[in-house]
């Protein structure tokens, strides 16, 4: 295949594994997107909608074919019954919003795949547009708690990285408890916040830090955190480091500064550069795969699909901790990094679980072998 700035979208959906993509465009309603489908082998694809300024088409396209198999991947690891998939619509500036018309048009264009790809929130996205789609499609997931979604996932997904953090204690020193740990956030945001919260909780001495240096600030007048400012915080000496702000963090003008034991945060795309893994790797700092520690997220929708509720979410999102110890000891058992050997479990499980493509109508993991015609049991009627 020649460079991906002229490959075809056929050769790209070929190369990575992709079952389907769908462009949508309708001109009065102003929308530009691609849907895209990466495997639907576990069941049904889901994955976030995403509203961002794209310089070109194609861009949007190869962050949707990027985005939809990271997914696949996250739900394979964490054991879901799901694959992956993945909305981008091209959208000038992200905080403005989208209106009704738009968010019908998108959703009646995911209504038409039957469930084949079942739309979450994303960059940008909001529950507002999770609304918009569920208006005229059931294939929306993280729609407000009233018409029976999940609601805001930043406590489980917080939680999910404190199960995680405790897997990579064991594996760093035999110790899970993380009482004494030094813990440096980077990012004051939902989870962020969250996070600290449940750190204090269990004994952690925690620092925070966020490019808005007054959400940091308002945290540390709350709980007993110290501040980091943030051009500062990757590099501030530690047991571990949580990312919790945006992607691509680690390269190689940040690894070799690093001053921490091991890394374990919430953000997404926290490698930002091919072999990121093996540098970190060399220098002799574990790094939990991003996509295995946030999975909170998706475990948290997931609850959806058999009627929400918030203490079984919690509950369900503390099997991360086995996850994230399996993945750390497959790498040692086969000298490869935690992300190579995350990779190879979620492969070998679509293998060994995997049956093919979906098709609408079929049942899926959790209907108990009724067709999948909706997410959300129906509401009980009210007598
Ligand atoms: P958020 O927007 O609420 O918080 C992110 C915070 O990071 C903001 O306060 C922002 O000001 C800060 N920030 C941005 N750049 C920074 C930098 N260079 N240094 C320090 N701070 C910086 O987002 P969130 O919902 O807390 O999510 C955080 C990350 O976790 C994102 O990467 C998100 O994709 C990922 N994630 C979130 C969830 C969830 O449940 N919310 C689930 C899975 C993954």
């Amino acid at each position: 295949m020649g460079s991906l700035k002229s490959a075809t979208v056929t050769s790209l959906m070929t190369a990575g594994g992709h079952e389907q993509v769908v462009y949508v465009a309708d001109r009065d309603a102003g929308l530009r997107g691609v849907i895209a489908i990466h495997s639907t082998a576990l069941g049904p694809s889901l994955g976030g909608v995403r509203f961002w300024h794209y310089a070109n088409e194609h861009d949007a396209l190869l962050d949707a074919l990027r985005l939809s198999e990271a997914m696949t991947l996250k739900a394979a690891v964490a054991g879901l019954h799901q694959g992956g998939g993945k909305t981008v619509v091209m959208w000038d500036d992200p905080d403005r919003p989208r209106d009704t018309a738009l968010l019908h048009v998108l959703g009646r264009a995911i209504d038409s795949l039957g469930g084949r790809y079942l739309a979450a929130e994303d960059v940008g996205a909001t529950t507002a547009d999770m609304d918009g789609l569920a208006d005229v499609t059931p294939w929306a997931t993280g729609v407000d708690v009233a018409r029976g979604g999940s609601g805001d996932p930043s406590p489980v997904t917080a939680a999910g990285v404190v199960h995680a953090m405790h897997a990579v204690g064991a594996a760093l020193d035999g110790e899970p408890s993380l009482r004494g740990r030094r813990v440096v956030i980077q990012g004051a945001g939902h989870v962020g916040s969250h996070l600290a919260r449940r750190l204090l909780a269990e004994g952690a001495e925690v620092s925070v830090s966020d490019a808005l240096e007054s959400r940091a600030t308002a945290l540390a007048r709350e709980l007993p955190v110290t501040v980091i400012p943030a051009d500062r915080a990757v590099f501030a000496p530690c047991d571990i480091l949580a990312p919790c702000a945006l992607g691509g963090v680690f390269d190689d003008e940040t690894i070799p500064r690093l001053a921490c034991r091991a890394i374990v945060g919430a953000a997404n795309n926290q490698l930002g550069a091919v072999g990121a893994d093996q540098q970190l790797a060399r220098r002799g700092i574990l790094y939990a795969p991003d996509f295995v520690v946030n999975a909170g997220g998706i475990i948290n929708i997931a609850e959806e699909f058999v009627g929400y509720d918030r203490d079984r979410a919690l509950a369900s999102v503390a099997r991360i901790e086995d996850t994230t110890a399996r993945v750390l000891a497959t790498a040692a058992e086969h000298d490869v990094t935690p992300l190579e050997a995350a990779e190879r479990l979620a492969r070998e499980r679509i293998a060994s679980e995997g049956s093919g493509r979906w098709e609408p109508g079929s049942p899926a993991a959790w209907t108990n072998g009724e067709p999948l015609r909706r997410l959300r049991p129906a509401a009980p009627s009210r007598a």
